[in-house]
C-alpha cells in the first residue's frame, strides 16, 4: 500500500511557532510549507543555536510554499537556503514584495549587520521567489510518477497571507489526494482585507490554532472600545490645556501632535473616519487640535513638524 502522500512537521506541531510542515509525496520528493522560527515559550526550551538550525533534509524539497510574512512562519528561510535548499519560494503577489524587507529585518537582528553579506543574501532569496496569483492551480510537476499542483486562497490574516491547498496525483497508483494548510486565518471585516473564503474541501487539513483557545472580540466592539479611548483621550487633552503654562505650548503642541499622529494611524487601521465622530463637533478632534495648535506655533516650527509628520504646512494652520 502507498503511504504517501504523508505529512511531517518540523515545527509549528508541539507549540504555536516555527511553523514549518512537510508533505512528503515519494521518498525523494516532498514540499515545505513555511519555515519559520520559534518565538516565545516555544523558543525557550530550545537552546539558540538549535531553534535556528535545520536539521531535516533539504535535497528532496521541490518547493517551499510560505503562506505569509509573520517571523514565526519565515524566519528560518536563511538556515534553509545555508543547509542547501536550492528551490524556489512560492509565495503570494504582495507576500513576495513583502518577504525580503522582512527578512533583511531579521537578518540585521539576528544575523550580522554586513551589509554586502545581507545584499548578497537577499539577492539570492529574490531570485527563488516565485508569486502566484490566488485562487489559480500551479503546477508544480507534471511527469510519468507525479502531478503537484498548488493554489492559494486568501487567508484574511495579514496582507498577502494565504491557506494553501496542495493535490497530488500518484501516476502508478492513481491517488488524488488534497492537502490543507491553513496558516494564520484572520477574522472576516478587516479595514484591509478581504474576507477569507472557505475551501470547498480536503481530505487532510493541517489547521494552526495559535489563538484556538480563546474567542476574538468582533469587530464591532474593538472600535467600540477604540472610540472609547479616543474620546478619554479628548478630555484629557481638553483639560491638561486649560493648565499647560505658556512655556510649555511648544513641547505641548509636540506631544499633541504626536498623539495626534498616533490617532490617524489607529483609525486608518481600524477603518474609522472623521464622521465616526460627530459627538465631538461640527470639526473633527484632530482638525480642532491642529487648529488651536497651529496658531500657536511659529511658521519655522511648522515647517519642521510638517516634515516630519509627512503633512502639508497648511494643515496646521486649518
Ligand atoms: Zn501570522
Amino acid at each position: 500500500m502507498n503511504p504517501y502522500p504523508q505529512l511531517l512537521h518540523h515545527g509549528g506541531a508541539t507549540g504555536v511557532t516555527g511553523s514549518c510542515h512537510r508533505l512528503q509525496i515519494s521518498d525523494d520528493r516532498a514540499l515545505l510549507v513555511d519555515c519559520g522560527l520559534f518565538q516565545g515559550q516555544d523558543a525557550d526550551h530550545v537552546d539558540s543555536f538549535e531553534q535556528y538550525k535545520v536539521n531535516f533534509p533539504v535535497d528532496d524539497v521541490l518547493a517551499l510554499v510560505v503562506t505569509h510574512v509573520h517571523i514565526d512562519h519565515i524566519g528560518r528561510l536563511p538556515y534553509l537556503l545555508a543547509a542547501g535548499y536550492r528551490g524556489p519560494i512560492l509565495c503570494s503577489v504582495p507576500s513576495a514584495r513583502l518577504l525580503p524587507l522582512v527578512i533583511e529585518d531579521a537578518l540585521k537582528i539576528g544575523f550580522t549587520r554586513d551589509r554586502a553579506l545581507i545584499e548578497r543574501f537577499l539577492a539570492e532569496v529574490e531570485g527563488r521567489l516565485a508569486a502566484l496569483g490566488y485562487r489559480e492551480w500551479h503546477t508544480l510537476v507534471d511527469d510519468d510518477r507525479h502531478r503537484v499542483r498548488v493554489r492559494l486562497q486568501r487567508a484574511g490574516h495579514i496582507l498577502g497571507s494565504c491557506y494553501v491547498e496542495v493535490d497530488t496525483l500518484d501516476r502508478e497508483s492513481g491517488k488524488v489526494h488534497r492537502t490543507l494548510f491553513s496558516g494564520d486565518l484572520g477574522a472576516p471585516y478587516a479595514p484591509l482585507l478581504p474576507a477569507p473564503k472557505p475551501p470547498w474541501g480536503c481530505d487532510t487539513l493541517v489547521l494552526e490554532s495559535t489563538y484556538g483557545d480563546r474567542r476574538h472580540e468582533g469587530r464591532r466592539h474593538r472600535r467600540a472600545r477604540l472610540k472609547a479611548a479616543i474620546e478619554r483621550l479628548t478630555d484629557v487633552i481638553e483639560e491638561w490645556e486649560s493648565i499647560a503654562p505658556d512655556f510649555a505650548k511648544f513641547n505641548a503642541g509636540v506631544e499633541t501632535l504626536d498623539a495626534v499622529d498616533m490617532l490617524k494611524f489607529l483609525m486608518e487601521q481600524h477603518g474609522l473616519g472623521i464622521a465616526d465622530f460627530p459627538e465631538i463637533g461640527s470639526k473633527s478632534l484632530v482638525s480642532r487640535i491642529l487648529n488651536r495648535r497651529g496658531r500657536e506655533l511659529t511658521r519655522r516650527h511648522i515647517q519642521a513638524l510638517s516634515k516630519r509628520f509627512g503633512v502639508s504646512p497648511a494643515l496646521f494652520f486649518g
